[in-house]
């Protein structure tokens, strides 16, 4: 072959190898910036929820496709952009971080570190906005999530893939069950995700630092969307903290996530789809804000075996204003869980700690998971504390009331005063069932109302020197007429 004739080929090979590969980045411009929202020209092909990048290499993120121009919200800082300037299609769809490397981390919506201890070692990332699983790969609630808090555990019960809503007004605690549940999963294999909801940054570092003192940071991540952030944080923050927990469910993991609270979130959504200038409907709110609610919670699921049999358990966090729960949000959000933990502030102020209603708060799926130990106390319990309710308004003329009804109500007083926990003091299960059958079954009716916690007390202390093959049983969930029998000489042992 002559040297002009390879020269021909070659350059002939080059030719048929060649593509067309000219890469096209779509520019526009903005026209019109404010309160973080930016509008743009120029973007033609740009997709919903894609992300942009500003001139100054600030974070936008695209809700409204019009005719002619793309709203965004921009994420993070928003002085800083002006008319004129340039922004970029990125071509990707909002993604955040994932992984491993998230445990034991605090981070803000994006995913980005805010504690301080270095960047985040995983390159996985997930869209925030994902479809949540189907009805055929999951299945029914059957495995419990143990709180360690008595009134929840025994009477309004939460299953693994459960949602739960708590919801109160301001001050009743709220916080403090999301985040003993969080302390009761140590050692348990279930990661927790903390969201954080324009909360004050003070209170959530303050949170941050209890979960660090009892250890619990080891399998917890914190997403923070602070009070002093723009408010289209606020609106992403729970759809970041989903998303990082469906990493692990899809591993076949146990998560729990925390929404605290979504209230701060319809409150960030309406003041950004004002901005965007949809329009309003009722309290002003866009008339897709259950939707906002509804795509969120129905990612929790509790996944079948053949799609690896993880779960997310979601409680989200309603705050009400003086008890009104049948205001707009929280009856949204009541519709779309299943049962609501209902914190009252009368109670509060009363002593009652954890300030439950017993009355208002239900579980509709949670029973199923319960062992069989705890449900069968826990009826016991159900049905004394209903007639203690009827009865109780007669308490304080006790002394004018038949022995029956005085009864009653003395082991209703007690039942209640057992009920009572302290804050970051979360009880194993089996102690609970303990506790409960005793009260129920009459061993404290004669001990005075203000020795019944020391009563309880002792009486697990004498259990775990003396019965630990016992409770080992109900730990595991077991439950005959022997057990029954044990716990009642256990009880009766003990009284002596
Ligand atoms: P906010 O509306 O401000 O978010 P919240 O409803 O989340 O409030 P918390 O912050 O959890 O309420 O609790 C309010 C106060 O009550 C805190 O000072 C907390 O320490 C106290 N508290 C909560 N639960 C208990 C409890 N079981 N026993 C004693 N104190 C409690
Ligand atoms: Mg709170």
């Amino acid at each position: 072959m002559s040297y002009t004739d390879q020269v021909v080929q070659s350059i002939r090979k080059n030719l048929e190898q060649f593509t067309k590969q000219a890469d096209v980045l779509e520019v526009g411009t903005v026209i019109e910036v404010g309160d973080g929202i930016a509008r743009m020209t120029g973007l033609d092909n740009c997709q919903a929820q894609e992300m942009l990048s500003f001139e100054n290499g600030a974070l936008g993120l695209a809700l409204n496709l019009e005719a002619e121009t793309v709203s965004a919200i921009v994420l993070g800082e928003y002085k800083g952009i002006s008319e004129g300037m340039t922004v970029k299609r990125t071509g990707k769809i909002m993604s955040v971080p994932v992984g491993d490397a998230l445990i034991g981390r605090v981070v803000d919506a994006l995913g980005q570190p805010i504690d301080g201890k270095g960047d985040l070692a995983t390159q996985e990332f997930y869209p925030v906005e994902r479809i949540a699983p189907g009805v055929m790969s999951r299945e029914p609630v059957n495995k419990p999530l143990i709180t360690g808090i008595k009134a929840i555990d025994a009477l309004i019960p939460v299953g693994r893939g459960q949602r739960e809503l708590i919801i109160g007004d301001r001050q009743t605690g709220k916080t403090a069950i999301a985040i003993d549940t969080i302390l009761n999963q140590k050692d348990q294999d279930v990661i927790c995700v903390y969201v954080a909801v324009g909360q004050k940054e003070s209170k959530v570092a303050r949170i941050v630092a209890k979960l660090q003192e009892e250890g619990a940071m080891g399998y917890t991540i914190v997403v923070s969307a602070g009070a002093s952030e723009p408010a289209p944080m606020s609106y992403l923050a729970p759809y970041t903290g989903v998303t990082m927990a469906e990493f692990f469910a899809d591993k076949g993991k146990d998560v729990l996530v925390i929404y605290d609270d979504l209230t701060k979130q319809a409150w960030a959504y309406r003041e950004m789809s004002l901005l965007l200038r949809r329009p309003p409907g009722r309290e002003a709110y866009p008339g897709d804000v259950f939707y906002l609610h509804s795509r969120l919670l129905e990612r929790a699921c509790n996944l079948n075996t053949k799609n690896g049999g993880g779960s997310i358990t979601a409680l989200p966090i309603i705050e009400t204003q003086a008890g009104d729960i049948s205001a707009y949000v929280p009856t949204n959000v009541i519709s779309i869980t299943d049962g609501q933990i209902f914190l009252e502030t009368s109670l509060f102020y009363k002593g009652i700690r954890p300030a439950l209603n017993v009355g208002l708060s239900v579980s509709r799926v949670g029973g199923a998971a319960q062992t069989k130990p705890m449900k069968k106390v826990a009826g016991s319990l159900k049905l004394a504390l209903a007639q203690f309710r009827e009865l109780e308004a007669f308490a304080q003329f006790s002394s004018d009331l038949d022995p029956d009804t005085k009864k009653q109500i003395d082991r209703g007083q007690r039942l209640t005063e057992l009920l009572k926990q302290p804050q970051y003091s979360p009880m194993p299960a089996e102690e609970q069932v303990l506790s409960i059958y005793a009260a129920s079954n009459g061993y404290f009716d004669a001990i005075d109302l203000k020795e019944v916690k020391a009563a309880e007390e002792s009486l697990i202390k004498f259990a775990r020197k003396a019965k630990s093959a016992l409770l080992d049983k109900l730990r595991a969930g077991e439950w005959s007429d022997d057990i029954q029998n044990e716990l009642k000489d256990t009880c009766e042992q003990y009284a002596k």
